[in-house]
């Protein structure tokens, strides 16, 4: 993938004390052909390697002590600046309810944004309304009165017979007489752009002026996605794009060529299918992300919401101190699982990516069962030195745990892995647990 590329072309850099003028120009070569490669608009690739040449002329790179450092930092602030640099937040208007319109394609996320949005703004103590404006799809009305109803937000529906500019009208004023202070309008997709799409939402746009209209596209679909918001961009005035599906197989094109393209900042990513799975799109934490710099941010963030504090510095310590037991790894499996799923923090972690596909990381609840069955199968002493654990040993705990020999070895080995990746964690949050080191 991208980042995999771009750790390659920085890491041959990084090693060497003096930079010819030919050594970034191969570097920005090999920049270029990984942007091209993961569906970045040709355009805007052209315009971002001209300006970090430029800025690495103008650094005078090759007089640093640290050259190649000096090039991963110029590439890594024209990504933030390409992605808008700064975080853009959603709309606030003066004049109570902020009206929010959902635009976009069929199936690129509309619905579910609706009451992630939602979601996120209750627990920013707003009081939103949720508005069902997609009258074609069969069961939308009753999929956001669903969501709505997860989080016990109110969803206005006018059923399927009434047209949309009037359901948005009408959910505004209820809006207004009920003291909500944002109205979340839900509205129809096509699988393409067409004129009927269009002109109704831009019905639905001059009956109710709205505050914020935020283009929902799936970043799947990479420059796909990119035309998508410029034909909408040209016909509606977009404030902001949403990106849906990062956690899929995405190529980063879309992230890093909408702002470019549109002139419209992205707003937020959606990363899952759960209605908490919607994240403030930070052009600096995306970008250390796309360098493999890792998203600590964000990962730290979680961490300090989820994770016992106290708890976890007496585990830290007893990892950098090797007094980790198996009682432990029970406690951090706890822990770890209370962040969410292994994959996605694992994408956050730099150069955890190449562990990913390893199946001993692969933790589900069932496995934790299962794990715990044959954790409390061992004794004491075992628990303390799993290096005592020997065949025989691993033959009675099989036996105890009602599991098999290759799961006691699985987790055998599962439990080395994971004291390798807690000792390269706690390394990287820097020698006492202070917090990270930075990029
Ligand atoms: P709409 O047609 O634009 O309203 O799209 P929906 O909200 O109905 O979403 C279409 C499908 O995409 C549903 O199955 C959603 O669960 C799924 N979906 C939405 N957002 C995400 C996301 O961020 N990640 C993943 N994996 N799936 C998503
Ligand atoms: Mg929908």
């Amino acid at each position: 993938g991208l980042t995999t590329r771009l750790q390659n072309v920085f890491g041959k850099l990084r090693g060497k004390g003096k930079l010819s003028e030919d050594d970034v120009n191969e570097a920005m070569r090999e920049v270029r052909l990984a942007l091209l490669e993961a569906d970045v608009n040709f355009k805007v690739v052209k315009d971002f390697i001209a300006k970090v040449k430029e800025k690495a002329v103008g650094a005078e790179v090759q007089k640093s002590f640290t050259p190649g450092m000096v090039v991963v930092d110029i590439v890594h602030k024209e990504l933030i600046e390409l992605m808008g640099g700064s975080q853009a937040k959603l709309a606030k208007s003066n004049r109570p309810p902020t009206i929010v319109l959902m635009a976009g394609l069929q199936g690129a996320g509309k619905t579910t944004l609706t009451g992630k949005l939602a979601k996120l703004l209750q627990s920013q103590n707003h009081k939103p309304l949720l508005v069902a404006g997609d009258i074609y799809r069969p069961a939308a009305i009753k999929q956001l009165e669903v969501l709505g109803g997860q989080i016990g937000v109110p969803v206005f529906s006018l059923g399927d017979k009434v047209s949309p500019v009037e359901i948005a009208k009408q959910g505004v004023q209820l809006a207004k007489e009920q003291g909500n202070d944002y109205v979340l309008i839900d509205t129809a997709g096509r699988l393409q752009i067409d004129e009927a799409l269009m002109e109704e939402i831009k019905q639905i746009h001059a009956a109710v002026k709205p505050d914020e209209v935020l283009l929902v596209v799936d970043a799947m679909t990479g420059q796909e996605a990119v035309n998508v918001a410029k034909s909408f961009h040209e016909q509606l005035e977009l404030t902001g794009v949403v990106l849906t599906k990062l956690d899929g197989d995405t190529r980063g094109g879309a992230a890093l060529s909408v702002k470019a393209v549109t002139g419209c900042p992205i707003k937020f990513a959606s990363t899952g299918e759960k209605i908490d799975q919607l994240e403030a799109f930070h052009p600096d934490r995306m970008a250390s992300r796309i360098l493999g710099m890792g998203d600590m941010l964000s990962l730290i963030e979680k961490a300090q919401s989820n994770i016992d504090a106290e708890k976890a510095k007496d585990l830290e310590r007893k990892m950098r101190t090797a007094e980790f037991t198996f009682d432990d790894f029970l406690e951090q499996m706890e822990q770890v699982r209370k962040l969410g799923p292994l994959d996605q923090l694992l994408d956050m972690m730099p150069g955890m990516n190449k562990i990913k596909g390893n199946p001993n990381f692969k933790i589900d609840e069932k496995q934790i069962a299962r794990t715990e069955a044959i954790v409390k199968s061992m004794t004491k002493a075992e628990k303390q030195k799993p290096d005592i654990i020997n065949y025989s040993r691993r033959k009675r705990i099989a036996a105890g745990s009602g599991t098999s020999l290759a799961e006691v070895n699985r987790l055998l080995k599962q439990f080395e892995d994971m004291k390798k990746m807690m000792k390269q964690f706690t390394g990287m949050m820097g020698p006492k647990g202070k917090g990270p080191k930075g990029g």
